[in-house]
């Protein structure tokens, strides 16, 4: 089965929302939304370690394809097929973009290995994770997410 996202998320990637106003984005967006009753806010993700050990270790054990479909690129920068066992990314974007999806899968792939579905509402708390890892590897911040409607997402 393929690790699809919540429509929640693609909202993120169409505000170009950080992680952290992303999620007040979503709280927001939840209290104005008619099902929000039926969308109660996640539990707390837990924190999780990331070493490169286990960063060698995912990539080792997954396919990485540079995907070039316009109709991928268009709508996605990473995608994660647990049971395929592979990660997608959009080939189209610049380097460090690609840089912080990859970890952004890798979280996914590390949560899974716990028994954890980050999926849907957690995706906000994920690309934190990536991108204070990224910080944390190449000692830089990573670039904002896009602000253009329609700007891909992280899955
Ligand atoms: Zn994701």
């Amino acid at each position: 089965m393929r690790f699809r996202l919540a429509v929640l998320i693609l909202l993120l990637g169409v505000l170009g929302f950080t992680s952290y106003r992303a999620t007040a984005a979503i709280r927001m967006a939840r209290a104005q939304s008619p099902f929000a009753f039926f969308q109660p806010e996640p539990p707390p993700l837990p924190e999780i370690s990331l070493t490169d050990a286990d960063i060698i270790r995912i990539m080792a054990n997954y396919n990485l394809k540079q995907q070039d479909s316009p109709v991928f690129c268009h709508q996605l920068y990473g995608l994660t097929s647990f049971d395929q066992r592979q990660i997608e990314i959009c080939e189209k974007v610049d380097t460090t973009q690609k840089e912080v999806t990859l970890l952004h899968e890798i979280y996914h792939i590390r949560y899974h290995e716990v028994g954890i579905d980050t999926g849907g509402p957690y995706e906000p708390a994920i690309q934190a994770h990536a991108e204070a890892r990224f910080h944390q590897l190449f000692g830089i911040q990573p670039p904002a997410a896009s602000a253009e409607p329609g700007a891909p997402a992280n899955h």
